[in-house]
């Protein structure tokens, strides 16, 4: 086998809040996360020309090509640490918007991992992947487990759940470049009037398989909406028009700025992405399902 495909799956977050700051500088957080179809499409080939290196091709966005691409910086770990000597090509179809909450940088990591354990048949067991997945980016972990999962630590610690109960995901990302960093480093733990999820009754939500309690609003709750809301007021604009057109319930994922709305029946989610669009002209709004492993 010289070649592979892999679908690199999107996430996001089902409530999210953080219980603290490290010493590192990195906080604690407890979030469920959902992987959903929505993916980008990787293909990786073997090279057998020792002087070729690691080259990425993007198609869809602009992104660098070089080290600074996580998929780039994949292959240069797994290529430097197993020793390979051929080179590696690797093509990133991208589907999933980017710098939105949705975890695409860090599902291209996972993709280009697994994909380069099978075509070098390489002598690396979970635990190996994991850890060389987390040195790569926080959520490299669950995109390499996907399903529902509960992830806490900076989201290494992973416990599978009960698979989220049917719905459809309504995913609208304004044309705002939101830096994961810079929402972290504005986020003060402790902060009083701060909203926080009902985590055990998300949980509870989850493993009874009851969308209407998930979607309650003192359960989809995001610690980091007040912080990227206050710098792009339009996400509280679009939770509105979800519910308005029928969501059960919305929230921003991650550190935004994508929102989501939740929906039981595909045609309302699909009505609603498209008055949506109607109304903000945004080019990313993707009506999607949940993906379990
Ligand atoms: P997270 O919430 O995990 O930070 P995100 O969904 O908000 O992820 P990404 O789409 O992963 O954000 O992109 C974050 C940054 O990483 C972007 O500014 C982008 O330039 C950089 N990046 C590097 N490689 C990739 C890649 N393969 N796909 C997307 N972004 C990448």
């Amino acid at each position: 086998m010289n070649e592979t495909k892999l679908y690199a799956r999107a996430k996001i977050n089902i409530g999210l809040d953080i219980l603290g700051k490290r010493e590192d500088g990195y906080h604690n957080l407890v979030s469920v996360m959902q992987s959903v179809y929505l993916a980008d499409e990787i293909t990786v080939k073997k090279i057998d020309k020792p002087d070729y290196g690691i080259k990425v091709s993007v198609e869809n966005a602009n992104l660098p090509q070089d080290e600074r691409n996580l998929a780039y910086k994949t292959a240069l770990r797994v290529r430097e640490r197993y020793g390979i000597d051929t080179g590696i090509f690797i093509n990133l179809k991208k589907n999933i918007p980017v710098a939105a909450g949705l975890g695409g940088g860090s599902s291209d990591a996972a993709a280009v991992l697994i994909a380069l354990r099978n075509l070098y048949g390489l002598n690396m067991d979970e635990a190996e992947l994991y850890k060389v997945g987390l040195e790569l980016g926080a959520d490299v972990p669950f995109c390499l487990t996907r399903g529902t999962c509960l992830a806490e630590g900076v989201g290494e610690r992973l416990r599978r759940l009960n698979p989220f109960p049917p719905a459809w995901f309504l995913l609208v990302k304004p044309p705002v470049h939101v830096s994961t960093a810079d929402i972290f480093n504005k986020y003060s733990v402790g902060e009083k009037t701060m909203q926080r999820p009902d985590m055990e009754r998300l949980l509870y939500g989850i493993r009874t398989g009851d969308l209407h309690e998930i979607c309650r609003e003192e359960v989809l709750v995001n610690v980091f909406e007040p912080i990227t809301g206050a710098i792009y007021p339009v996400i509280y604009e679009i939770k509105k028009l979800c519910r308005e057109y029928g969501a059960l319930g919305a929230s921003m994922s991650g550190s935004g700025s994508t929102v989501f709305g939740v929906f039981i029946e595909r045609e309302s989610a699909d009505n609603a992405a498209r008055r949506i669009k109607e109304r903000l002209g945004y080019r990313d709004i993707i009506v999607t399902r949940g993906f379990n492993a």
